[in-house]
């Protein structure tokens, strides 16, 4: 025998599944599957593609960014979502887990794109760094050699995590302008370089933070 929603009086069928006791409908009037904020905002950075997402700059799509908003009381067991740029309109598929059966839903929202440089590319285009690495040797070629593919293999490591606004040639050696400090230091100690570090005043910042840089001096 066929179930009878007790709400609306429909006969469960293949065209009207039912959820529990209630036909689909019934049960999703009471207590939506799913749900999007009214309209989902995503900051890109035009530089480094990054966008921002729960008060961080990550690696996502757009698409990454709306099912992240889409909320459920149920387990999500998969989603799907096509955003229509020029319509500013975004849709998710969803398929949730309601009392042990898949349902799929489907949500939309208003979609809007805003191009936003993040502060790290800020900082970069503006030349900020923290940390200076000062590689040096003795001048010979052999010396030069070792430092180019050691500073090679440094900038790779700091770029990772932070940035390099710079690389400067010097007499016995390079330069290397480390973003953010913590960046230069892992890096050093990742490669098991032995250094020297001095630090040097630039100034106190409007909210009266001491404004350090570090140059960070690796002898070969
Ligand atoms: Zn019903
Ligand atoms: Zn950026």
């Amino acid at each position: 025998m066929s179930k009878v929603c007790p709400k609306c009086g429909a006969r469960e069928s293949a065209e009207k599944p039912f959820i529990g006791s209630f036909c689909g409908d019934c049960y999703a009037e009471t207590r939506p599957l799913a749900s999007l904020p009214k309209s989902v905002l995503v900051r890109r950075c035009p530089k480094c593609n990054r966008a921002r997402l729960g008060g961080e700059w990550v690696e996502a799509s757009d698409e990454d960014a709306v099912v992240r908003a889409l909320r459920s009381p149920h387990s999500i067991v998969s989603t799907e979502a096509k955003i229509d740029v020029e319509g500013k309109r975004a849709r998710v598929r969803a398929i949730v887990e309601v009392e042990g059966q898949n349902v799929s839903t489907a949500e939309s929202t208003r979609f809007e794109a805003q191009r936003k440089q993040c502060e790290e590319c800020a900082l970069r285009s503006g030349g900020y760094h923290e940390a200076i690495i000062q590689l040096r040797g003795d001048g010979s070629e052999a010396a030069n050699k070792k430092i180019e593919s050691l500073a090679r293999n440094l900038a790779r490591r700091i770029e990772r995590d932070s940035f390099l606004s710079g690389v400067k040639e010097q007499k016995f050696g390079l330069d290397l302008l480390a973003g953010r400090k913590r960046a230069a230091v892992d890096a050093l100690k990742a490669l098991d370089l032995d250094f020297t570090t001095e630090y040097k005043l630039l100034g106190v910042t409007r909210d009266g933070r001491r404004a350090v840089r570090a140059t960070m001096l690796v002898r070969l």
